[in-house]
């Protein structure tokens, strides 16, 4: 697994839960996300009755699940946990949302994924608190309504585009998570180094967080890294050094890119002159699948503007060229 990958890890799953902030006023990063968030709950809070469902997108790593776990804390309601690939089903919903209690809230991770039955459930019980549950089979079959107490969905997807619409309608508050920015990350670093009992100054987190890729989960796991690394080779303080020997060893750059990202800036610039160049041809290059080179390497590289895509294929732009320290040729594409 590469140490730059978004995804949760199962590694990363026993050290998250103690790294996530449990209230919004702990909450670093995304300030106008909280803010929103904040007078949501308060409001509802104040009218004594469940806020609107909160539907919460953007990457993987950046605090979805932290903050569906924060809903519940600052309404002082249990959170229920589920996901849509659990929840392939109607029934499966059915049994989830009528064992809720009142104002309880249901978080939904990967809400795009449920199959089309529980999504069409779920928008009745959303909108009217309210299952249709169907006994018998054929054209004996009935709906018995089965009334629910009002409760809060929270749903997470990395991917809102792929939500159908009625689905999407029935969230009265959507928030967008944005990649972090360094002092943000700095922040979040400095609470985890704590919670961690690392000893690391400013410099040493300040070069953490700016290879962490815009991403929390990022942060702490190059966080854990360096920590190792301090604890094996030093006194176990994250500084500077610590944090540049540490993450070079595991080949994550001064600007977050790892051996594929920079693998497929080279094949790009060395190779074919800065393209454009097809997806298969330059994953040919770099001895991956063209799957990996466009689901893993890619996405960073566009968002940071190394790599344009054209509609004849990858081209490298100004910054890769200036990051391998190559000169441009003439015929370079951009
Ligand atoms: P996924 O889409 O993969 O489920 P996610 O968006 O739900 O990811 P979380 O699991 O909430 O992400 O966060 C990943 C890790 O990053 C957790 O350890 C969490 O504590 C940390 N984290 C995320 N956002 C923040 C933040 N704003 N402040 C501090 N830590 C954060």
């Amino acid at each position: 697994a590469r140490v730059v990958d978004p995804g949760r890890s199962e590694d990363d799953r026993v050290v998250e839960a103690a790294l996530r902030p449990r209230r919004l006023a702990e909450f670093p990063g995304q300030p106008r996300v909280r803010d929103q968030l904040g007078l949501v709950l308060e409001a509802a809070r104040r009218r004594g009755r469940p806020p609107d469902h909160v539907l919460l997108s953007g990457p993987p790593g950046l605090g979805k699940t932290t903050l569906a776990m924060i809903v519940a804390a600052e309404l002082e309601k249990p959170l229920r946990l589920t996901s849509g690939p659990a929840i392939q089903h109607a029934g499966d919903l059915a049994a989830v949302l009528s064992s809720l209690d009142e104002g309880e809230v249901l978080f939904l991770d990967e809400i795009h994924r449920m199959s089309r039955s529980a999504e069409e459930m779920l928008y009745l019980a959303m909108e009217d608190f309210r299952v249709d549950v169907i006994v018998g089979k054929g054209p004996g079959a009935t709906a018995i309504p089965l009334e629910l107490p009002p409760f809060t969905v929270v749903g997470a997807t990395t991917r809102s585009g792929l939500l159908p619409a009625p689905l999407r309608d029935r969230f009265g508050f959507t928030a967008h998570l944005d990649y972090y920015d360094v002092a943000d990350l700095v922040q979040i670093l400095h609470r985890s180094a704590g919670l961690l009992g690392v000893e690391a100054d400013e410099d040493g987190i300040r070069e953490i967080a700016g290879r962490s890729r815009g991403t929390p989960r990022i942060a702490n796991r190059l966080l854990r890294r360096v920590r190792d690394w301090a604890q094996v080779h030093g006194e176990g303080h994250v500084d500077l050094a610590a944090a540049q020997v540490a993450l070079a060893l595991f080949d994550v750059d001064a600007v977050g890119l790892d051996r594929l990202d920079r693998a497929v800036l080279e094949a790009l610039c060395r190779r074919f002159g800065g393209g454009p160049v097809g997806l298969s041809t330059l994953a040919v290059a770099v001895g991956e699948e063209a799957d990996t080179v466009e689901t893993v390497a890619e996405p960073y590289l566009v968002r940071e503007g190394y790599i344009v895509r054209t509609p004849r294929g990858r081209a490298a732009s100004p910054r890769a060229w200036t990051h391998l320290g190559i000169t441009a040729p003439r015929s370079a594409p951009l």
